[in-house]
């Protein structure tokens, strides 16, 4: 006797629908997976067998196999328990249905039959439509995550023994979860940061063109206030890349049932003690999405950042320069989106003096606190700044501009640029290559010289002057203009100059 549906199998980014096949037959008695199951999907065999007893079902007492394919493909995690229940019962005719062949069926048993939730079944659901199903059934729980894939018919399962009656045309299965929308939390606004005229500035420009940033200053200067305020000036998420998002928090679990989609810019702030796992994604068995992948579309935020190991540091050149991310594993590599914007902030050096006491350090030790992270790291931040403390007279001149007002103008800019680069491919000025700045969109030499001044006595280096052109690029897209000017590529120079004090 046998009994087939459908699953998926989800390996890292990457998902494929998995048949799901159960044979019953002589032999002797026993419950087999066959197909690269690892140690949770062979621990399945408890959990189904303890599930189909207790929704009122017989287990066969005969022997049974499960086969999992295509059987070359590692099988990870507990989401494939309902896909097998099902088809152990499809085998033993104890349901029937010819939903059974045309349906995904995902999610985790417990002992009790009852259906729980798995992460992952936004991606999970996205294979499936892909592949050509329309119908799924998943854990109530995450029924809102799964409904979020146009084209898909999806329904909410507590139980197994509701499933089983859904089979039978007996039970119509919810298509949302009865709990409250759940409001994301709001993003605090720029007009909360007083005064730093020129940091607020910094962050408008990072924001329009997706440069990266490093921020030095004091302890208590407001690096952390500000960089939390940058996904309010980033424009909100297109559907696609909310999507992709989701997934991603999906993957790790963090999603709410009450606010499946995530259309804001993720903020993503790690430790700086965090290991190259946290950071990268990794661990044992499911290699699961790290700090760089969940900030994907967002920001990363690293605090501290000189107190970072070098390991550490260096760890995000890969992601950096590829938007994506390899984590090894055990059975080969998975791979995961990371495209974030970076945004570094430092103390200044390592005794950290508030800004009214004085720096015990010595000109050595401070210059090698930054030092570390020079280099190919630093080659990518297109803007350095140095925060001070503010005058009193920006204390008194009250709140600056909200967020909105900002993120109209990042938004203007950035569709800007899309329109000029998007035929190469690039959707920022962050992302253009040096060389295409230098030869294809070389500006004239009128608009250039501030830049051969700089080049000639010695005060940018070729790579800083690159910086300097994307920066330009940016500060005319936020003036409205078709190209820099003069003014534009002087201002970039200045721009990144500041604060470079090492
Ligand atoms: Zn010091």
């Amino acid at each position: 006797m046998l009994g087939q549906t459908q699953a998926v199998g989800l390996n890292a980014f990457a998902a494929h629908v998995v048949d799901v096949q159960a044979s019953v037959g002589s032999g002797l008695p026993g419950f087999s997976v066959t197909g690269s199951p690892d140690a949770s999907v062979r621990e399945a065999r408890d959990r189904v067998r303890a599930a189909i007893k207790n929704s009122g079902f017989t287990f066969p007492d005969l022997k049974v196999t499960v086969a999992l394919s295509p059987a070359d493909m590692p099988k990870v995690g507990s989401g494939f328990d309902l896909s097998m229940a099902v088809a152990i019962l499809a085998a033993t005719e104890q349901v029937s249905s010819e939903k059974l062949v045309s349906t995904i069926f995902l999610g985790e048993l417990g002992l009790d039959g009852n259906v729980r939730p798995i992460r992952g079944v936004l991606p999970a659901v996205i294979a499936a439509r892909q592949a050509g199903y329309r119908r799924a059934v998943v854990p109530i729980e995450t029924v809102a995550e799964a409904a979020l894939v146009e084209g898909m018919d999806v329904g909410g399962a507590s139980s197994l023994k509701e499933v089983a009656a859904w089979l039978a045309g007996d039970l119509v299965l919810d298509n949302f979860h009865r709990t409250a929308p759940t409001k994301p939390p709001p993003i605090p606004d720029m007009a909360d940061v007083v005064g730093q005229h020129e940091a607020r500035h910094a962050l408008e420009i990072a924001a329009a063109g997706a440069h990266h940033v490093l921020m030095t200053g004091s302890p208590g200067i407001g690096k952390t206030m500000l960089a939390r305020r940058l996904p309010g000036i980033l424009p909100p998420l297109g559907l696609e890349d909310s999507l992709e998002v989701t997934a991603i928090h999906s993957l790790v679990g963090e999603l709410s049932a009450g606010r499946p989609l995530i259309t804001e810019p993720p903020f993503v702030a790690p430790h700086h003690s965090s290991s190259t796992t946290a950071l990268l994604g990794g661990g044992t068995g499911f290699a699961r999405p790290g700090a760089v992948s969940k900030a994907h579309r967002g920001v990363l935020f690293l605090d501290e950042c000189a107190e970072m190991s070098v390991k550490v540091l260096e760890s995000l050149r890969e992601p950096l320069e590829d938007g994506e991310v390899r984590v090894p594993r055990r059975d080969g590599v998975a791979v995961y989106p990371a495209r974030f914007q970076l945004i570094l902030a430092a103390n200044p050096c390592p005794c950290a003096p508030a800004h009214d006491v004085d720096c015990v350090c010595t000109a050595v030790v401070r210059r090698r606190y930054l030092g570390k992270l020079s280099g190919p790291l630093l080659d990518r931040v297109d803007i350095r700044v140095r925060m001070d403390p503010p005058g009193n007279a920006a204390l008194m001149s009250g709140a600056g501009e909200s967020s909105a007002e900002v993120r109209a103008r990042v938004t203007a800019a950035r569709a800007a640029a899309v329109e000029r680069w998007s035929e190469f491919g690039w959707r920022t000025n962050a992302e253009v290559p040096g060389s295409a700045l230098r030869q294809k969109f070389r500006l004239p030499p009128d608009v250039l010289r501030p830049i051969e001044l700089f080049l000639r006595d010695g005060r940018v280096t070729a790579r800083g002057a690159d910086r300097a052109l994307r920066l330009a690029w940016t500060l005319s897209d936020l003036r409205g203009t078709d190209a820099p000017v003069e003014d534009d590529v002087a201002q970039a120079l200045l721009y990144r100059d500041r604060g470079a004090t090492w």
